[in-house]
């Protein structure tokens, strides 16, 4: 080689050499400002038990302050009417309708009593036309009840109704109503996707009993609940320890049993058992302690209802996955987590699901295969296994500050009940909490968190007395249980 093609061998590989230096300096500067926006997130996302305690109390304050007036605070703590929960003893055919999703669901039950106790049930699940889900209050209705007037049809031999009497139905209508008994309710707005002209301000249940006597249906409503109240209802009767239900799936809530005495806004009407049932709304729960990032702040602002729901922004289904994807896309934005330019898909909103989130979370795999095959589905991206690992971090420092919540607010209803300790000479109540929803029962993340934090707060002797009972769509079996406790016949079969 001469020395012209020796000079020219070295110069080009110096250039090469320092083109390979800057590039990964830049890999590494954007790297760090990766990790920068990652400790600053779990920074704010932190949620150590001290300040889960001021959460819990924040509850309770306004669990009382909710309980004292109507719209003395944040939480509705709503009355449910429910002063009669399932014993056990509840016999004969009872109906229920559960409705607050894109499917509805109609189910009967043959109950049998203390010995022989669900016979038989069956159910049937119908999804609602998306041109109902906006049209007329009379349309929505009438279809409901042709539905429900097949399923009584096909009642079989099995189910048995006594001679000369109605057939009795719970209602469970998860949307926000004004209860006014037992079994009736006016609705005070459609959420989920629902839009139906002319119902807002009715009372559900004179709708769709209007719609039942349209089909020639001859049933009765009686009893109107929420998917909250329905699985506290299912897991009493399960276990008579059951003292509240909590739901965490596409939104959170709470219902939990109250002493009458301690219901000022009760206005002294007390129920014969001294309890009822409080139907808490708690998504819409906010305090100065939780903790929030800009990423919370954003979507909040950017959402539906801004300002209100602010818990259930941070801990349930609905937004887990939402959040991750803004978090991603900031790092996308500053650290060009995802290569040079952002995959457009990472600015459509929602377009991360909490069930993606969750599979890629749970990857086990030692090249975590599943996020990087997630990733190319949903953004259309492939990865580095370094970026597919700050991803996973992504998604612990989101779902574990959401479990660490809800179990705090879980902790503020049994602090409310003064279950939270056990007095010295005292033995501990057992004490049951009904648990439902998609997310607390595929997200085992999400879920062992849950229990985790719970047992931490409560210490080791208190925590032994409490459990957390999945249960799986007790709502349904619930109404009808309800149906059953709230029976027209009740009084006639007690005397
Ligand atoms: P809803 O709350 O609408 O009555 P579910 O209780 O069935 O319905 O909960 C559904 C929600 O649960 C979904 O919106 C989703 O956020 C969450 N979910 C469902 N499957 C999973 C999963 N595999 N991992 C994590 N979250 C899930
Ligand atoms: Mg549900």
């Amino acid at each position: 080689m001469g020395k012209v093609a020796v000079g020219a061998t070295v110069v080009c590989s110096a250039a090469a050499c320092a083109v390979a230096v800057l590039l990964l300096r830049r890999r590494m500067r954007r790297w760090a400002s990766a990790k920068a926006v990652l400790k600053e997130l779990e920074e704010q996302c932190a949620a150590p038990i001290p300040k889960l305690r001021q959460i819990a109390d924040a509850m309770t304050v306004e669990m009382h302050a909710g309980l004292a007036s109507e719209g003395g605070s944040k939480l509705k703590m709503l009355i449910s009417y429910v002063d009669n929960l399932p014993t056990g003893d509840e016999k004969g055919l009872f109906y229920a309708l559960d409705l607050g999703g894109t499917n509805f669901r109609v189910l009967r039950v043959q109950l049998g009593g203390k010995e022989r106790r669900v016979v038989k049930q069956e159910y049937e699940e119908v999804s609602i036309p998306q041109n109902l889900m906006v049209g007329s209050s009379g349309e929505l209705f009438d279809f409901i009840a042709a539905e429900l007037a097949k399923f009584v049809a096909s009642e079989g031999e099995d189910f048995h109704l006594p001679e000369g009497r109605q057939r009795e139905l719970g209602f469970t209508f998860s949307f926000p109503v004004k209860q006014t008994s037992i079994a009736s309710g006016t609705l005070i707005k459609w959420t989920k996707g629902f839009s139906v002209d002319g119902t807002v301000g009715e009372d559900v249940v004179a709708e769709l009993t209007k719609a039942m006597e349209r089909q020639g249906l001859d049933m009765k409503v009686t009893a109107l609940v929420n998917d909250t109240i329905g699985t506290l209802a299912g897991g009493r009767y399960d276990d008579s320890d059951v003292i509240a239900a909590v739901i965490l799936g596409t939104g959170t809530n709470a219902a939990y049993v109250e002493r009458a005495h301690a219901i000022p806004k009760w206005h002294g009407l007390l129920p014969k058992s001294g309890e009822m049932v409080i139907n808490m709304e708690w998504g819409n729960f906010k305090s100065s302690h939780l903790p929030m990032t800009e990423y919370d702040q954003a979507l909040d602002l950017e959402s539906l209802n801004p300002g209100e729901q602010i818990y259930e922004k941070l801990i349930s289904g609905m937004y887990l996955g939402e959040i991750l994807r803004r978090v991603l896309l900031r790092m996308a934005e500053e650290a060009s987590l995802f290569g040079d330019t952002v995959p457009p898909k990472l600015r459509v909103p929602f377009k991360l699901r909490t069930p993606v989130m969750s599979a890629m979370h749970h990857d086990a795999s030692p090249d975590l295969k599943i996020v990087g095959t997630k990733l190319k589905e949903v953004f259309g991206i492939p990865t580095s296994l370094k970026t597919r690992k700050m991803v996973v971090e992504i998604c612990d420092i989101i779902t574990k500050r959401g479990a660490r919540l809800a179990a705090a607010g879980i902790y503020g209803i049994l602090k409310k009940l003064g279950r939270d300790t056990i007095a010295n000479d005292c033995v501990a109540k057992r004490t049951v909490i009904a648990m439902d929803g998609g997310l607390y029962e595929h997200y085992n993340i999400f879920s062992d968190c849950v229990r985790s934090t719970l047992r931490e707060m409560l210490g080791e002797e208190a925590s032994a007395s409490v459990v957390i009972k999945l249960s799986n769509d007790g709502s349904g079996i619930g109404a009808a249980l309800l149906a059953a406790s709230h029976s027209q016949y009740h009084e006639v079969e007690e005397s």
